[in-house]
């Protein structure tokens, strides 16, 4: 190990020197305070920034016990220091100075979500943070003295203040804590309450704009905060904050109605991002929701790859078979459809689906169409929806603005006016009875094991992300822009990173796509990042893996069974 004069001596030595120079930088460097592990050096100005971690005693910072009671509170102590050390590299760092992001101090960021993340470690030895430093440089020249007044004096610097705070910041990071722990606990017990969802009063629900997440405040316009209809109230305790009311959605079906611009869709989005835990003053902080419930919608254009939709669609023309279905280019009822069979694939108890953005055709089917059409090969969702509760226990959310029949199916209907909800369950139920077809999914045709294309671009193995919303696998790119509950880019890099290691082990298996994945979520899960030393990840669901390789163009697939019909392939 050297120290920090000696990391200060070769600072000064590179100075002006070309930006190769830097890879002298990369070991281990002890500071007053901490010690410092350059574990990459960037290649030039422009590429990735370098890897830094830096390392303190728990014992020599202001983190309270408390924090490490248990997983939870663990986990949302790294997601607030992670949030205080990006505060303070705003505060500290004097920015870019120099070509590129040269200057630039920074650690992965965050959202609205409270996540399980690597850019902290915190266990009961030591507090590590991982962030990135853009060593300066003009042109290819070595700009010395910013590298050194970065680490040798920004960097300290922030460390410092994001490990040994005042007790301002030390009861911010129990609110925290308190709000993730709270969260986590009601998600547990929506269980044994009979609920698949809970949204306390007094919820803030709208958020700022479409591309803003952070809630719509009054002085954006009228806020109005969630209250629950008096016969959907349930209180339930909360270790930290107490007795906590709101409106509970039972299993079940439940149609959310109500007119245009009345809320129906903030309420469904609220509902889908409770599968995470929120920042206090998000609004939606204690909104929880079943952790796998999946969002389903229409997405017209995405690849299929053998999929057993004919629960929902048969008899397409041609003859084309729907048991083992493929396409390049899905409809929006057929990739609707693929996209609930793979939900079932990849386990789930809830699906969510908003009128908004299904496929008409995919959610109803009105009696002069049903006249008129002789040829249909669509059975509309309203018409298994029963009985995919009923006989497989899977419940639905539903929001519609359109399509009355649901009422006929539902066991709950909460009617959305003005913001608020109010349930009209009887009200809303007519004689009409509608046709009810029993929901059939072949069990083998869920177990698809799944190969991925090839990961070589030239001779490396490439699994990268590329933004937020699509990951690319050697040459192949991979649009999930329609994975709505991917919260931020750090879910992306994490489930790049998880693929090359689904890649790796389905060379020397052939296990289904779905419990080989959850095999490797699991171990992923159990050790930690104390070992893997990236600080730009953060954990998705196990989902949204799954999700991710259903949309990767050139998958090949097989199963144990298929009986019945031939495979048929597009073209
Ligand atoms: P719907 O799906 O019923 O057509 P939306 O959920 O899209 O309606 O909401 C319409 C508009 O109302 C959006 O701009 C949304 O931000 C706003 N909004 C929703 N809920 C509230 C609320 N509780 N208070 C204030 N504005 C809200
Ligand atoms: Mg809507």
């Amino acid at each position: 190990m050297q120290t920090a004069r000696q990391l200060k001596d070769i600072l000064r030595r590179i100075d002006r020197k070309g930006y190769k120079a830097y890879k002298q930088l990369e070991g281990t460097f002890n500071f007053n305070g901490f010690t410092l592990f350059v574990d990459h050096v960037q290649g030039d100005p422009y590429a990735a920034p370098s890897a830094l971690r830096a390392r303190i005693e728990l014992l020599k910072t202001s983190i309270p016990k408390r924090a490490l009671d248990n997983g939870e509170r663990t986990l949302a102590t790294e997601d607030f220091l992670t949030r205080l050390f990006a505060f303070n590299c705003g505060k500290i760092c004097k920015g870019i100075r120099g070509t590129g992001t040269s200057g630039l101090i920074s650690i992965q960021k965050t959202g609205q979500e409270i996540l399980k993340r690597s850019s902290v470690v915190l266990n009961n030895e030591y507090l590590e943070f991982r962030c990135y430093a853009s060593l300066p440089a003009r042109g290819r020249t070595i700009l010395g003295p910013i590298a050194e007044s970065m680490l040798i004096s920004e960097l300290p610097d922030i460390i410092k203040l994001s490990s040994n705070f005042d007790s301002s910041i030390t009861n911010r990071l129990t609110l925290h804590a308190d709000i993730y722990e709270d969260y986590c606990a009601l998600k547990s017990s929506l269980n044994s309450h009979g609920l698949v969802a809970f949204i306390p009063d007094g919820a803030i629900l709208p958020r700022k704009s479409g591309i803003n997440e952070q809630p719509l405040k009054h002085s954006d316009g009228p806020v109005v905060p969630f209250r629950s209809p008096e016969t959907l109230k349930v209180t339930i305790q909360a270790p930290n904050k107490g007795p906590v009311s709101g409106m509970g959605i039972p299993r079940g079906v439940t149609v959310i109605a109500g007119g245009g611009f009345h809320g129906k869709s903030t309420l469904l989005n609220a509902i889908q991002k409770g599968v995470y835990g929120h920042l206090p003053l998000d609004g939606r902080e204690l909104v929880a929701t079943a952790g796998d419930a999946v969002k389903i919608r229409a997405e017209d254009g995405r690849a299929i790859q053998d999929v057993n939709i004919s629960p929902f669609i048969r008899d397409l023309p041609f003859g084309k078979g729907t048991r083992s279905f493929s396409t390049e280019n899905a409809s929006g009822s057929t990739s609707q459809a693929a996209n609930i069979m793979e939900a079932l694939e990849a386990g789930t108890s809830l699906l969510l689906i908003d009128e908004d953005t299904s496929a008409t055709n995919f959610m109803i089917r009105d009696d002069k169409m049903k006249a008129i059409v002789r040829k249909e090969p669509i059975t509309p969702l309203i018409d298994v929806i029963r009985s995919m509760y009923e006989d497989h226990g899977i419940s639905t959310i539903l929001v519609t603005g359109g399509a009355g029949d649901y009422f006929n199916v539902a066991d709950t209907v909460i009617l959305m006016e003005d913001y608020l909800p109010e349930e009209i369950t009887e009200k809303a139920r007519t004689t009409l009875k509608n046709a009810e077809i029993p929901f059939r999914a072949d069990p083998a045709s869920l177990k698809r094991s799944i190969t991925l294309p090839s990961p070589m671009k030239g001779n490396k193995e490439k699994f990268a992300a590329k933004g937020h919303a699509s990951l690319q696998i050697g040459h192949t790119f991979v649009d999930i822009s329609a994975l709505e509950q991917i919260a931020e880019v750090n879910q992306t890099e994490c489930i790049a990173f998880l693929l090359k290691q689904y890649n790796d082990a389905m060379a020397s298996a052939s296990e289904p796509m779905a419990s080989l994945v959850e095999r490797i979520f699991q171990r992923f899960i159990s050790s930690g990042f104390r070992n893997i030393k990236r600080g730009n990840l953060a954990v998705p669901r196990k989902q949204e893996i799954m999700f991710t390789i259903n949309r990767t163009r050139g998958i090949r697939t097989s199963k144990k069974e298929v009986m019945g019909e031939t495979v048929m392939s597009d073209g």
